[in-house]
């Protein structure tokens, strides 16, 4: 039987980084760049658009970027091969779907594999809007297989905690209420049969799973760790996996943390979502979210935004 639990341990991963962009106030989407190979975290990346008031700064550029800097030595930066051979090893965990242009980029760079939690309903370049994965006219060679569904609500969740903050900033804000967010459904899972072979499905979901390839009509199951069982968020992540992430320091407000810190947030971020049954259907019944107060969402420092500044590079 395939179990799916390694797959949802590191997309946890992706989600806390997420988690962490919604607390200093950026839209909640992050990645990171994994090794099966060394079981190892390379880098995390996490959208940087509203801080840095560049459009193009999506978690996977930056981190794309953190690659480049750690583990691709200087004078191979523009050897394609050494470059492909390098990303070939890597697998992309992303809470939403890589948009096209981000696509275009892993495709061009070789990459492993892209395991991802929802779809990018405007955007989505891994078959949503566009299969560039999958294009058999062009770059064939570095087609990539890429997989969803992976704590897919659960990305969902953290959009519409991020959207019911913004709402607050309108000029006549509305009255905070835990109703604008729970108990909510969320929209269909994927219909797998428009994202990737049935090859490519079993492969990585196990062919026990296949009916959920063929389904027919509205999928609002959700792809569990383990067939037949359900799964809570807390028995993914703890803090000695958060403590994997490289730098996880510059996740917080002046790149201050410590084991106490990271007990109380990784507690918060665990109260913002449902449990999941053994069917695949979200607990909305026995369990209560949280609405994170704006009081705990912190603006960056100018100084830690300056150092921030100073460090980047520029996409590579
Ligand atoms: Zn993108």
């Amino acid at each position: 039987m395939s179990d799916l639990i390694l797959e949802f341990k590191i997309s946890a991963l992706a989600l806390y980084v997420a988690y962490r962009a919604l607390m200093t106030n950026e839209t909640p989407v992050a990645c990171v760049f994994y090794s099966r190979e060394s079981n190892k975290i390379l880098s995390y990346g996490c959208n940087d658009t509203n801080k840095s008031l560049n459009g193009t700064r999506h978690a996977e550029f930056i981190g794309i970027d953190k690659i480049f800097q750690e583990y691709i030595p200087q004078e191979y930066h523009h050897d394609q091969e050494y470059i492909k051979s390098f990303f070939a090893k890597v697998s992309l965990f992303v809470t939403v779907e890589p948009c096209i242009m981000c696509s275009l980029a892993l495709k061009q760079l070789g990459i492993g594999e892209v395991i991802y939690g929802c779809a990018n309903d405007r955007f989505g370049g891994n078959g949503t809007v566009l299969s560039i994965h999958n294009d058999d006219r062009e770059d064939v060679a570095n087609n990539y297989n890429s997989y969803g569904g992976i704590l897919r609500t659960e990305a969902v969740q953290l959009l519409r905690n991020f959207y019911i903050q913004e709402n607050d900033s309108a000029p006549n804000p509305k009255i905070k209420k835990n109703k604008e967010i729970e108990n909510k459904t969320y929209p269909p899972n994927l219909s797998f049969e428009q994202y990737m072979t049935k090859e490519s499905f079993t492969s990585f979901y196990g062919p026990e799973r296949c009916e959920k390839y063929y389904y027919v009509g509205i999928n609002e199951h959700e792809i569990t760790p383990k067939l037949g069982s359900g799964y809570f968020l807390q028995d993914l992540i703890n803090i000695e996996l958060i403590q994997q992430i490289p730098h996880i320091q510059e996740l917080f407000v002046d790149g201050i943390v410590s084991n106490s810190i990271l007990e109380k947030d990784l507690d918060l971020f665990l109260k913002l979502f449902y449990p999941v049954n053994e069917s695949g259907e979200i607990d909305f019944e026995n369990y209560k979210i949280i609405k994170i107060d704006d009081a705990l969402v912190q603006p960056e420092s100018l100084e830690h935004k300056k150092r921030r500044i100073e460090e980047a590079s520029p996409c590579k």
